[in-house]
């Protein structure tokens, strides 16, 4: 039986720029970019009791879905090949090239490209080829399901004191329910902001809701997604290129950019008292800055 070793090293790093001390406030980075070059940050916590349920039903063939540049077909890709699984990812629309891609070849992930309108329906694509396989086990887009929620929900334990906020980037929201989750169960206060990284995420606050154990508040911040998912701007790109290179910590425009934005623009409304302890999770996905090299 192969050996799932799940140990992370994600440490917790104080960031200090001019900006917080003229505000009064302490930002800390949560280093889950650390924890694996591809398969990183949220995506390994979302991983973590999928893969211990492949394990348990005894499939070692992973079946999942995303579109080209998606950072959960790289990290399940990724996972696949260190833990000893095959890999097959459906990938939304016409068939393309692109370093994402590439990467999950590089690590034996089958690629199926599938048209947007047979991609709609996961479990009828999955059935369509792999009813046979008593191997293959059906991971849903993104990595979403309980068992991801409960992944995240770890990060909390792993925290050495409590913060006043918390900012997280957000696509499914699935991260952001786990992480709530986890601030429950310690019991703690911490405000936890969701930034989105999509147009019009209104609806995100159900598919959050969804995956709470219990009722929680939060902030789900929706004016952040220059433009919508995957899109930006010069003032986003410039905004990544700074912080980049003034604390060696890199961020990318489609999710971590954006909530790192949001972070100072907050700060700068002076929305946080002096002496506020603010985390900031990196969620990783930095190989996504690869298909924006364009705009830089
Ligand atoms: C996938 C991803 C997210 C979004 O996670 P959800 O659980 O879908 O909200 C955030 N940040 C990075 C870097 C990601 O790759």
């Amino acid at each position: 039986m192969m050996n799932l070793d799940l140990d992370i090293f994600s440490p917790l790093q104080q960031v200090k720029l001019p900006l917080f001390t003229e505000y009064g406030v302490e930002v800390f980075i949560k280093r889950d970019d650390m924890i694996h070059p591809l398969i990183s940050g949220n995506k390994w916590r979302k991983l973590k009791y999928l893969l211990r349920r492949a394990q348990a039903e005894k499939k070692h063939h992973l079946v999942t879905f995303g579109g080209a540049y998606s950072n959960h077909l790289l990290a399940t890709a990724a996972a696949a090949a260190k833990f000893g699984f095959k890999a097959t990812g459906f990938v939304r629309g016409e068939e393309v090239e692109n370093d994402t891609l590439f990467l999950c070849r590089l690590h034996g992930m089958q690629l199926i490209f599938t048209d947007r309108e047979s991609y709609r329906d996961k479990n009828a694509l999955f059935d369509r080829h792999f009813a046979n396989d008593k191997d293959a086990i059906f991971i849903d887009e993104g990595g979403a399901s309980p068992e991801a929620a409960l992944g995240c929900s770890e990060l909390v334990d792993e925290l050495p004191f409590t913060f006043n906020h918390l900012f997280c980037a957000c696509g499914t929201g699935t991260t952001a329910a786990g992480i709530i989750n986890g601030l429950q169960k310690h019991k703690l206060d911490t405000e936890f902001h969701a930034i989105a990284a999509l147009k019009g995420a209104e609806f995100l606050r159900a598919d959050i809701d969804k995956y709470l154990d219990n009722p929680a508040p939060y902030h789900l911040h929706t004016q952040y997604h220059f433009g919508g998912y995957a899109k930006t701007t010069p003032e986003l790109i410039e905004f990544v290129k700074l912080f980049t290179s003034q604390t060696g910590i890199m961020i990318e425009p489609v999710y971590t950019g954006k909530m790192i934005y949001a972070l100072f623009d907050m700060i700068r409304q002076a929305k946080f008292t002096p002496g506020s302890r603010i985390l900031a999770i990196h969620s990783g996905g930095l190989m996504g800055i690869l298909g924006m090299k364009n705009k830089f």
